[in-house]
């Protein structure tokens, strides 16, 4: 599951962008909005409005998770279990 390099958020991998430079560094890109705010506009994701209300809202949701449960693994289950969801949802769907 790759992280967008701008936006900073997981997204699920077939779809997205993923460039590779000729430095070896790559860099993974959500949708064509983070790519051209990245490469054609060339905006600094930190001074970007969107950007901040997304990540505020993933930091008070992984606060609330190390209240309620401070190991790691446990959330590593949610997150698995939620892909099963997702699965099954896309399955249900073409019934
Ligand atoms: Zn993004």
């Amino acid at each position: 599951m790759p992280r967008c390099t701008f936006c900073k958020q997981n997204y699920e991998f077939p779809y997205g962008l993923s460039l590779i430079l000729n430095d070896g560094n790559i860099m993974y890109f959500c949708s064509s909005k983070c790519r051209k705010n990245a490469l054609n506009l060339k905006r600094d994701n930190k001074k970007v409005n969107w950007i901040r209300k997304a990540d505020a809202g993933e930091a008070e949701a992984l606060h609330a998770h190390t209240i309620k449960e401070p190991k790691k693994e446990a959330e590593k289950i949610e997150k698995k279990e939620e892909g099963h969801k997702k699965t099954e949802e896309k399955k249900e769907e073409k019934k």
